[in-house]
């Protein structure tokens, strides 16, 4: 793909800037922040800890429970604090996305929990939220299969785009896809749609996300060398 007519001048298939950052937050067994362009995200990650309320308990595993929130200060029209019905699907989209890559049997009877707090946004929070998160349990020093990495790709104004911006989004015609994946294995954890759109494009799209996210893999495994070798 080539040059386009995006408000950022960004290709259709480019990534806004990314900036990763590992161990952000003092106080959590692992933490990070990452920003695509305007949207913002520091994750942190506790346990695997004690859980309460206690009849939450697995005799078998843990339970990974992932709290997404939008800081009134992140969107343009003042949020109202604390969470709403979108953050609670939110949050569990996320566990669900997350889970398949830790292996929560070793861990029974406790809970490893996951805050998202969305300092930022500029659409694609959810996505960056994973992203976060991915980088904060591995932080943590949980083991995983593999980390998780996360982007949409979609249409806007006739295009199909990876990575929109919330003007992007805005687009009449607009179509959203969130995909998270484990890149080693390819296996998808995320796969969700707002809008209309023809299977083929949902196979076009689909493949613009993966070739996104093998690129975000490649960041989300630089962040993580140069915090370990510095
Ligand atoms: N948004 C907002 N207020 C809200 C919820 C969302 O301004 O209460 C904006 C925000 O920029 C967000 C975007 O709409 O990133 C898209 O939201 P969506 O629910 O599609 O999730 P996201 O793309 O952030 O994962």
């Amino acid at each position: 793909m080539t040059k386009s007519e995006r408000t950022d001048n960004r290709k259709l298939d480019e990534i806004r800037p990314m900036k990763m950052k590992i161990g952000v937050i003092k106080r959590a067994d692992g933490s990070a922040e990452v920003e695509f362009g305007d949207t913002k995200v520091v994750a942190a990650v506790y346990g695997p800890r004690q859980i309460h309320p206690r009849h939450q308990e697995r005799p078998d595993r843990s339970v990974l429970r992932c709290r997404y929130n939008m800081l009134p200060f992140s969107v343009s029209d003042r949020k109202r604090p604390g969470y709403d019905r979108r953050s609670t699907e939110l949050g569990k989209v996320i566990t669900e996305s997350l889970q398949p890559a830790l292996f929560l049997e070793e861990f029974p009877k406790t809970a490893i929990d996951i805050d998202m707090e969305i300092t930022q946004a500029d659409a694609g929070t959810r996505t960056t939220a994973i992203n976060a998160a991915s980088l904060a349990l591995a932080h943590a020093g949980i083991p995983m299969r593999d980390l998780v990495t996360s982007v949409a790709a979609g249409r806007a104004n006739k295009k199909l785009l990876l990575d929109m911006t919330k003007e992007e989004e805005d687009a009449p015609d607009a179509v959203d896809l969130p995909v998270a994946m484990m890149p080693r294995t390819g296996k998808i954890t995320l796969l969700q749609m707002d809008g209309i759109v023809s299977p083929e494009d949902i196979e076009k799209i689909v493949d613009i996300a993966e070739i996104g996210c093998m690129k975000i893999y490649e960041m989300q495994k630089k962040a993580l060398l140069e915090k370990y070798s510095s």
